[in-house]
């Protein structure tokens, strides 16, 4: 690049963050943040995830191939990430355009689609989607868990990982013109890995210049929300414009709970739908029902956090589509929201937490 290519790319980066000030950036360009309604933070409507299969029990190895019919469903179910084609969302962008319309049919406006470089991010057919449903959607910018980086990534320094970032914000990802407008599901592991501790400082770094949003995957302890916190802390991350995703599995005990919420992130339950006795990646957690995660929310709600909380289904495997038997994006909307009115969480929380927490977490600095 010569010196005035340099000037006239950096002039460029600075016209693009002005622009975004006070906006949600969505893989149409920028919207005013009023035009989102309700949202959904944390989904996935393509992504392959093969780097989570998890071979099944001893005597069930033939599950894994057989095809997806009414009598394995339950199966499926419960052991979601233990057959192969399960984990190829991204066969199914006609269920997926059809579950959108009914999405916004039921009162959606916005989904956030948290896949990121690693599970296979595929941005011209979210913009697509986009076009086809009307439905809002924000793409993510930054890297997945440390088992899906590659060795150039890994090898990379923080100021490279940094630009990279910055780059899918202002100018577009993978080689589009798509632009990213949250940074994120960045993912990490426990304990973190060294590769993904640099990805959380680049993170941060592409946060404090950009002011965007910035949203966690955290790895499977109680201890790792918190961790990944201090991490981007020191890094300069903002940590009140950042979302701490999968709380549902991650966090079970009040006590916890509370210890963390005081750290100042958002506080994102966002499984909805996931009704399964065991979490997969680590059988000790009792996953919650959806009932039981209706209870947390009314508990937050008391303990003072109404503006910090998000929720969201994080579907990510084919079971969970309607098209499937599976409860698909509209269910909070449906049945959850209906379920929170009849537990104490009034019409004005819910709107709190389906319009503008997100909202106010999506708009640019
Ligand atoms: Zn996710």
């Amino acid at each position: 690049m010569t010196e005035s290519e340099g000037e006239t790319k950096f002039s460029a980066s600075i016209a693009a963050m002005l622009s975004l000030t006070g906006k949600v950036l969505t893989v149409l360009g920028p919207v005013e943040p009023e035009q989102l309604g309700r949202t959904m933070t944390h989904e996935h409507l393509t992504l392959t995830f093969e780097c989570c299969y998890c071979p099944p029990a001893t005597g069930e190895e033939a599950a894994a191939l057989a095809p997806i019919e009414l009598k394995n469903l339950h199966w499926l179910q419960q052991n979601p990430y233990s057959h192969h084609e399960n984990l190829l969302l991204c066969q199914e962008t006609n269920a997926v355009r059809d579950e959108l319309l009914r999405y916004r049919k039921a009162g959606g406006g916005t989904i956030v689609e948290n896949t990121t470089t690693g599970i296979s991010r595929d941005l011209p057919v979210l913009q697509q989607l986009a076009k086809d449903t009307g439905v809002h959607i924000v793409a993510g910018a930054g890297y997945y868990v440390d088992v899906t980086h590659s060795d150039e990534t890994k090898k990379m320094m923080v100021e490279e990982l940094t630009d990279i970032i910055i780059n899918e914000v202002l100018h577009g990802a993978d080689g589009t013109d798509i632009r990213c407008g949250v940074i994120g599901e960045i993912g990490t592991s426990w304990p973190i890995t060294e590769s993904e501790k640099k990805v959380l400082r680049a993170a941060a770094h592409a946060q404090t210049q950009l002011g965007c949003p910035v949203i966690i995957h955290p790895g499977r302890n109680p201890a790792a929300p918190g961790e990944v916190v201090r991490v981007l802390q020191e890094a300069g991350g903002d940590i009140s414009k950042t979302v701490m995703s999968h709380l549902d599995r991650t966090i079970l005990d009040r006590g916890e709970l509370l210890e963390f919420a005081k750290l100042g992130s958002y506080l994102e339950y966002d499984l909805f739908g996931t009704e399964v006795l065991n979490y997969a990646f680590n059988l000790v957690v009792d996953m919650p029902s959806d009932s039981q995660r209706v209870q947390t929310l009314a508990f937050l709600i008391k303990e003072g956090y109404e503006d910090r909380m998000l929720i969201s289904h994080d579907i990510h495997t084919k079971n969970r589509l309607t098209k499937y038997g599976g409860h698909g994006y509209s269910h909070i909307l449906r049945n959850i929201v209906p379920k929170m009115l009849s537990r104490g969480i009034s019409q004005n929380q819910v709107d709190k937490i389906l319009i503008d927490n997100p909202k106010n977490w999506l708009t640019f600095k």
